[in-house]
């Protein structure tokens, strides 16, 4: 079947043009104008933008975490993100300790493999750096697995020492492979953390302290510093302090192959959401917390500044009252104190329409700008385009049809994330997905859902990562 899209503006990366798309056998056959319409779906897109599906760089869907696990699996995860606009994501499989990098991909595929509605990849996170585990890192090309994330935080759990930082970052270079890196230090934290818990501060916005600015920031100037020391590339995720930004801003003009990810939170919230009465500020608990006012607005300087390539959303939804039927535990685990809570928040379906709204309707940004941050240049640092992350001829039919002039009010009401609560409760945005394809099948349309589990496939990824 074929599926014609007309009348609509084109946004990419590069270009914003007038013109129609046809899509035949899940890619993007011809775009022009006119084409022959007999037997084919049509969608009139007039007023609209035709943009290419989101791409999330940075989520964890069915995560284990403190005693518990992340409430959205590879099927809500997936309608939630559909209904958001996001077509594609990479999460992260976690290697167990004593077990292979293999055995982690492998784990992980079948976590997602009859639920996913949407396509998706994954990272491999290494968390039990032994010789033979470095040695591994190669083979997880035939995987389809390009990239591999190393913790300078979470000591005792996902934490690596420095050697095993560099040597992660050698072997995977070696191999034309991506190193990520979760940059706080895990020591400092540990450390502050005591301090705190022995003076008695459980307020949930004590985490903020635990993991203060300058803790990022030591961890993100030592990250670059390693890849001036090692020549491999790097890409720093979850990226929220301004010091941070500075010293990956300083790496790259030096033109070392640094790259910085920020998540959809760090531009809206600030360390005031986890200062609240009582357990609200649980809500806002992830590692990094968001920081100061400050810290926000360098954020968006380094989007502007090209100083940051991507934004995700380190998607990790817990139930903020997990006591409920037929949920996990959640937020409530840390009642007592903010060490307790689990780590992680919502917004896989959010980060499309707050980042448009927050960036393109306030001439932050332009919209061209905004396809590159939120699509294609995951997919380009990732290996998967141009397969994913525009819209051109052999593409995937990842789609998104976008009303610029739709108001939505955002809650959790009637979100789709399998969560309690929004971190953008009550806020209405200008512009929304209306209709979202991936491989050329219509998945949302309005308030419809068409999609199914077992649709979404594995993008099997390639090692060419472009350094951005
Ligand atoms: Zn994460």
């Amino acid at each position: 079947m074929k599926t014609i899209i007309k009348n609509g503006t084109v946004i990419t990366a590069g270009d914003s043009i007038l013109q129609d798309i046809l899509i035949e056998g899940g890619v993007i056959k011809a775009l022009g104008k006119n084409f022959p319409e007999y037997g084919c779906n049509i969608i009139d897109a007039k007023g609209k933008y035709i943009m290419p599906g989101g791409i999330d760089a940075h989520t964890h869907l069915d995560m284990p975490f403190g005693g518990t696990v992340s409430s959205d699996d590879f099927f809500t995860g997936h309608k939630a993100a559909a209904f958001g606009g996001t077509t594609c994501h990479i999460d992260f499989a976690l290697q167990s300790k004593g077990e292979t990098l293999k055995k982690g991909v492998q784990d992980w595929k079948a976590r997602a493999k009859d639920k996913a509605a949407v396509d998706y990849s994954f990272h491999i996170a290494v968390t039990d750096p032994t010789q033979e585990t470095i040695d591994e890192i190669p083979s997880l090309k035939d995987e389809g697995v390009t990239s591999l994330k190393v913790f300078l935080a979470y000591k005792g759990v996902f934490q690596v020492d420095d050697t095993a930082f560099m040597s992660t970052m050698n072997k995977a270079a070696e191999s034309g492979m991506l190193t990520m890196v979760h940059a706080e230090n895990g020591d400092a934290i540990a450390v502050k953390t005591k301090e705190l818990l022995n003076a008695g501060k459980t307020d949930m916005k004590y985490h903020s302290v635990a993991h203060s600015e300058a803790i990022e920031a030591e961890a993100i100037n030592r990250a670059v510093s390693f890849v001036e020391i090692t020549g491999a590339p790097l890409y720093i995720v979850h990226i929220a302090s301004g010091n941070g930004i500075e010293a990956v801003r300083k790496g790259r003009r030096k033109g070392l192959p640094v790259m910085g990810e920020t998540c959809v939170q760090y531009l809206f919230i600030t360390d005031e959401a986890l200062d609240q009465e009582g357990f609200e500020g649980a809500k806002y608990i992830c590692s990094p917390p968001p920081k100061k006012e400050e810290d926000k607005k360098a954020i968006w300087e380094g989007l502007t500044d090209n100083t940051l390539q991507t934004i995700a959303t380190d998607h990790c939804p817990f139930w903020f009252d997990g006591t409920k039927e037929g949920r996990t535990p959640g937020k409530e685990l840390g009642k007592a104190s903010w060490d307790k809570v689990p780590n992680g928040v919502p917004g896989i379906e959010d980060r499309f329409p707050m980042t448009w709204h927050g960036a393109v309707n306030s001439g932050k940004i332009t919209p061209n700008k905004f396809v590159e941050l939120i699509s294609t240049n995951p997919a380009k640092i990732f290996g998967m385009y141009p397969k994913k992350g525009t819209i051109a001829v052999g593409s995937d039919a990842d789609i998104v049809v976008f009303d610029p002039n739709k108001k939505h009010t955002i809650s959790a009401e009637t979100h789709h994330m399998n969560v309690d609560y929004n971190l953008y409760e009550g806020t209405t945005v200008t512009g929304w997905p209306e209709k979202v394809l991936v491989r050329g099948k219509l998945l949302v349309d309005g308030e419809k859902w068409l999609g199914e589990a077992g649709f979404g496939e594995f993008v099997f990824r390639n090692t060419h990562n472009d350094i951005i």
